[in-house]
């Protein structure tokens, strides 16, 4: 076979940060920047005994990005606890939305060109879920000394899972700037790339032309701007490919994009992915 002969099928998660005033589970601002560590209080900085109370707006803001993506809304959906140990996160774990998130089963069209072609098509969400944001690692390679900079933990997130409908990098940069300008437009986030409050991971399979059965994925981090996501794409279709056709397989792997190199590299794969250990979150009751 030869490269034509394969069809790349792409899904997307997308993160964005939410334009409330405060931050989701506490009173802190949620403004971007700030002097390090003056926006941080024993909620969102992890403290033993501390509780966190549901902010209202960014309810509201997650809801009216639903009705946007033409989602349903849950009546009723569910905090979860996502553990992980990394120094961004000073509880040791997230606040999300696991089984039972606020957004189901959305559909969003685009229209773009293709080679001098206009085209339509229809992308299915699968879900949007409120959650909340991690600190910011500041890496000192003069001093060799890594520090936490927590103003940014508790922002507000909400994630947008796609289910895996893009095929090419124009059906994916249609959509971003579709979801882009949405999302401004209902004031519910100001999507900034360079500030990560839009931040995209692409997760890529090949698979041959006329097949439907999906191929083995591989997700895409790090990218920052939607240039780079173009380029991770053709990037990565095309690694793939030439593995296949060398006789290999893919390996289902998270990979870094390097945008000076212009290539992506892995991170972690499989076999050490993380078992978040999910429960209900004690702490909050369910939405209703
Ligand atoms: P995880 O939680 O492990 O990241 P999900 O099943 O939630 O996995 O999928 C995450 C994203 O990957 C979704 O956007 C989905 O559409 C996409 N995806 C899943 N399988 C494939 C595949 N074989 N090829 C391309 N994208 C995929
Ligand atoms: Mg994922
Ligand atoms: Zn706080």
């Amino acid at each position: 076979m030869s490269v034509s002969d394969y069809i790349p099928v792409i899904g997307l998660e997308i993160h964005s940060e939410l334009l409330t005033k405060s931050k989701v589970f506490c009173t802190c601002s949620a403004e971007f920047g700030g002097e390090r560590n003056t926006r941080c209080c024993p909620v969102c900085s992890g403290m033993p005994g501390t509780l966190p109370v549901i902010n209202q707006t960014a309810v509201e803001y997650a809801v009216r990005a639903g009705y946007a993506l033409g989602c349903s809304i849950n009546k009723f959906s569910v905090f979860d606890r996502k553990n992980y140990f990394y120094p961004d996160l000073p509880k040791a774990y997230q606040i999300s939305q696991m089984p039972l998130p606020l957004c189901i089963n959305g559909v969003v069209p685009i229209d773009y060109e293709e080679n001098g072609e206009k085209k339509h098509k229809e992308i299915r969400i699968n879900r949007i879920h409120l959650e909340e944001d991690a600190g910011k690692l500041i890496h000192d390679d003069l001093n060799g000394v890594s520090l936490c900079d927590y103003n940014r933990c508790g922002v507000p997130l909400i994630e947008i899972v796609t289910e895996p409908d893009f095929r090419t990098a124009e059906e994916v940069v249609a959509y971003l700037e579709w979801l882009r300008e949405t999302l401004q437009y209902l004031g519910v986030s100001d999507c900034k790339m360079q500030e990560g409050s839009l931040r995209c991971d692409v997760n890529l399979s090949v698979r041959p032309a006329g097949s439907d059965t999906l191929g083995t994925r591989t997700e895409l981090k790090n990218l920052s701007s939607f240039k780079a996501i173009r380029r991770a794409i053709y990037y990565e279709a095309r690694r793939q490919i030439e593995r296949l056709e060398a006789g290999g397989r893919v390996v289902q792997e998270t990979r870094r994009w390097d945008e000076n190199k212009d290539a992506s590299y892995p991170m972690r794969s499989k076999e050490d992915a993380q078992d978040y250990r999910y429960f209900p979150e004690p702490d909050l009751p369910p939405l209703e």
